[in-house]
């Protein structure tokens, strides 16, 4: 008999609304592994290549893209972003629950193209907690802030595309929430 297959799981949420901090305790968990994306923005100080994202430059994200590799991309605040798919064809082969943290673009194109999972929206209870949010964690400048809350915004208007609504008001139990949608209730010891 094969293998069982693996699932794929979606996660996605304005920025400062808390998905990181969820796909983070999902990290802990040994029947997942995690997406890591490709990107052209800037290594912010802490992160490792290959752990936390692909760094590329532009051609060769570029390059990366026209050879097909990704399973999607976008374009966000002037950078690009994407899921390749050779780590994700081994994890789902090896019966894994392969995690995507992503923006709604990308959600948008797997959508459309009828790519099956679990597919879960992290939103923050309102503008204003977001905006504290991004302020206190203070990852960015306040230009940054500014355009990443009219992304965030915009992507408020697409939790269609999701199965799950997450809005996280406290942080624990909106990590128990997501692992029980995901199925990843933790196994009696
Ligand atoms: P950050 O620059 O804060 O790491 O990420 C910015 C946004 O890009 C976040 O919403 C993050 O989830 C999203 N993102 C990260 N990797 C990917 C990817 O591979 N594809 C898409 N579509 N979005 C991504």
């Amino acid at each position: 008999m094969g293998a069982e297959a693996g699932r794929l799981v979606v996660i996605s949420g304005p920025s400062g609304a808390g998905k990181t901090s969820v796909c983070k305790a999902l990290k802990t968990d040994p029947r997942v592994t995690f997406s890591v994306s490709a990107t052209t923005r800037p290594r912010r100080d802490g992160e490792v290549d290959g752990i936390d994202y692909r760094f590329l430059t532009p051609d060769e994200f570029d390059a990366a893209e026209a050879r097909g590799e990704f399973l999607e991309s976008a374009t966000y605040n002037g950078n690009r972003y994407g899921t390749l798919r050779g780590p994700m064809d081994e994890a789902l082969a090896d019966g894994r629950v392969f995690v995507l943290e992503i923006e709604v673009q990308g959600t948008r194109q797997l959508r459309f193209g009828n790519v099956p999972g679990t597919y879960v929206f992290v939103v923050p209870p309102s503008m204003e907690i977001l905006h504290e949010r991004l302020v206190k964690r203070g990852q960015n400048a306040p230009e940054e802030i500014e355009a990443r809350l009219a992304i965030a915004r915009e992507e408020l208007g697409a939790s269609d595309l999701y199965d799950h609504v997450v809005e996280n008001v406290e942080l624990d139990a909106t990590i128990a929430r997501v692992r029980e949608l995901c199925g990843l209730v933790p196994t009696e010891a």
